[in-house]
């Protein structure tokens, strides 16, 4: 296991720290509807911490408290200028790359968590709840509104969407969660997943597809 920092696709270190991330959930209307919920009228927020974060091309560890560990591919954004009650203007200069990030969500966890009306952090923000892969310069995307998405477990295609097909889209959800949570330059925002979360098993192969050009590879650890 290497220490994580945020790289650029030739494995280069960007000069910015490592921060927080900002999640939603819910962002995808099929997603939503395979979860039995409804599409939310506002941007559903939570976080993880910089512990979240490990490098996607590194063996993925489940967490030994949870037997159901869902896969959740998403868009991540990386922020390099700060950002406060920001306007989606504001929010598109601030943002400097993409990379796909796999929101590990200890299901069983967060269905008992939902049950007690308890927060979802032991299910979503555990150490190594956020395998982020390198980072893609901004400038190789004609639009945030337009990047395919997907990802592959042992050679079957599980998730599949295009970003936009977002509730909130980027611009106007990292807007929105500048009003509770300042970002700074090195934080992330997880731009939600779409349809087909699943269970990983120890051995998985993953392939992880972001826009036409970018693939990244990992596993999942065999314990
Ligand atoms: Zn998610």
């Amino acid at each position: 296991m290497s220490t994580y920092f945020h790289q650029h696709v030739d494995g280069s270190p960007f000069d910015l720290p490592v921060g927080k991330a900002v999640c939603v959930g819910r962002n995808y209307v099929d997603h939503a509807k395979e979860m039995g919920n409804e599409v939310p009228d506002e941007p559903m927020l939570f976080m993880k911490p910089s512990g979240a974060f490990v490098k996607l091309s590194d063996d993925i560890v489940l967490p030994s408290f949870s037997k159901d560990v869902h896969h959740e591919v998403e868009m991540a954004v990386l922020i390099g200028s700060g950002l406060a009650n920001a306007t989606p203007e504001q929010v598109i200069e601030s943002i400097v790359a993409c990379a796909v990030a796999i929101d590990l969500t200890a299901r069983d966890v967060q269905a008992a968590a939902k049950k007690k009306g308890h927060p979802w952090e032991k299910a979503k923000a555990f150490d190594g709840s956020c395998p982020l892969s390198a980072f893609v310069d901004v400038a190789a995307f004609a639009s945030l509104a337009d990047i395919d998405l997907a990802l592959t477990v042992n050679g079957e295609l599980r998730q599949q969407g295009n970003t936009r097909d977002m509730v909130f889209p980027t611009a106007e959800l990292v807007a929105h969660a500048s009003t509770y949570f300042s970002l700074v330059p090195g934080d992330v925002v997880l731009t939600g997943t779409p349809a087909g979360v699943g269970a990983l098993v120890a051995g998985d192969v993953l392939l992880v597809e972001l826009g036409s050009d970018h693939r990244f590879n990992t596993r999942v650890a065999k314990t």
